[in-house]
């Protein structure tokens, strides 16, 4: 009998999508090539609700809680992209493992840019998907795209 494939989740833009916030791709053939034989499954919050190009979102420190504010008309999508992150991870219960596009306010992992309200960075963290997925899926391996590149 066959076994199932493995499967990963890896940020669309690094898989070539031109999903990111300002209509361009960031493709990292490497990444694709690393996971040959695995059921690949794309992942982009951001383009289906907001579409692409977008205005680009910052993860903001508002009183003590990471919140995600759209930059220049400062509306809080916080709770949208939860929603549309949540609903992936019922739809991908089973998956082996992550990779994610660094310094992104949804998929930076350790990375990303926190601003204070005056839009100082204080810190370099987690965007929301990163943290949701380590809460959904505490024992599958998160990398992003640098564990792929000789640098
Ligand atoms: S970093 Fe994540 S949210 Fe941003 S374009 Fe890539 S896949 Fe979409």
């Amino acid at each position: 009998m066959l076994s199932a494939k493995k499967k990963v989740v890896i940020s669309a833009c690094i898989l070539g999508e031109y999903c990111r916030y300002d209509g361009k791709t960031k493709e990292i053939s490497a990444v694709e090539k690393a996971f040959k034989g695995w059921e690949i499954i794309p992942f982009c919050p951001e383009a289906p609700l907001f579409g692409t190009p977008r205005e680009r979102i910052n993860v903001v420190a508002v009183d003590g809680e990471y919140r995600i504010i759209t930059d220049e008309t400062n509306i809080d999508v916080t709770e949208k992209l939860r929603d549309e992150i949540e609903s992936f991870c019922k739809q991908h219960a089973d998956i082996d493992a992550i990779v994610l596009k660094s310094k992104s306010p949804s998929c930076g992992y350790k990375t990303t840019p926190i601003l204070d309200t005056s839009k100082h960075e204080i810190k370099k963290g987690n965007g929301i998907a990163a943290d949701i997925f380590l809460k959904n899926y505490p024992n599958i391996p998160i990398l992003d795209e640098h564990h792929f590149l000789n640098e």
